[in-house]
């Protein structure tokens, strides 16, 4: 498939670039800074796609079957920007996904989405991954949404805990493990349709994910 993946230069999106090239698919990158496009290109993408979440994105879609959303505002901008990129434009790209009938759409979503209000800080984070989370279910789009817990940058583990909704929330998951988590999801079809939270664990991803 043509994958298209959003928010490129992101952390967990690069290691998905990594992924994807032991793959059949082609990645397609998408990034609003060409001074990015040479390093993702030695990554791995086949090619670079300049779009901007908070500008017309429709050209990015073109010849794409698959779609992984991996942007996001990051912890050091404001609210506004949450609202434009986490739940905005994360709209924008599964409208455009229907419009050009691309077919799949794995969504890197949060831990904490299930229910907003029980977090201290971040509320307003949880609440706009959850309701881009929402108009996604309600697309016909083929959907994955994955929910991790918190990010770290350490080595892929390649064993995690999945559940729809996890009660010990005491570890993290490795960036990593997270996109090989996107990138296994792509064409596998028990995963159509499900949402599920992840933390670093003890059994094979692929084991994991065949258990869904
Ligand atoms: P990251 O490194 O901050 O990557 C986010 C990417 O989104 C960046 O490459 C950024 O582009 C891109 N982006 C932001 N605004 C954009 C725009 N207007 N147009 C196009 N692209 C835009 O984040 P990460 O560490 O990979 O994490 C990915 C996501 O995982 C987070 O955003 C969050 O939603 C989710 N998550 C995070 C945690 C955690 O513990 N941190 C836990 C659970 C889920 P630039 O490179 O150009 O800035």
């Amino acid at each position: 498939m043509n994958v298209l993946v959003v928010g490129a230069n992101g952390q967990v999106a690069k290691e998905a670039i990594k992924e994807l090239k032991d793959t059949d698919h082609k990645t397609f990158a998408m990034i609003r800074n060409n001074e990015q496009a040479q390093s993702l290109k030695e990554l791995g993408a086949d090619e670079v796609v300049l779009a901007d979440l908070e500008k017309d994105i429709s050209h990015a879609f073109k010849h794409i079957d698959a779609v992984i959303f991996a942007a996001g505002s990051g912890g050091h901008t404001g609210a506004d920007k949450t609202i434009l990129i986490d739940l905005w434009g994360a709209i924008k790209v599964i409208d455009q996904a229907i419009e050009h009938k691309v077919n799949r759409f794995v969504m890197l979503s949060s831990m904490g989405t299930v229910e907003p209000e029980q977090s201290d800080k971040i509320k307003h984070y949880l609440v706009a991954k959850k309701l881009a989370d929402d108009h996604l279910k309600r697309s016909e789009l083929n959907y994955t949404i994955v929910r991790p817990g918190s990010l770290t940058n350490e080595e892929s583990l390649g064993k995690i805990k999945l559940e729809q909704v996890i009660q010990n929330r005491d570890t993290t998951i490795t960036r990593a493990d997270v996109a090989k988590v996107l990138v296994a999801t792509l064409d596998k079809e028990n995963t159509f349709q499900q949402t599920f939270e992840i933390l670093n664990g003890d059994t094979d991803i692929e084991e994991a994910l065949n258990r869904i």
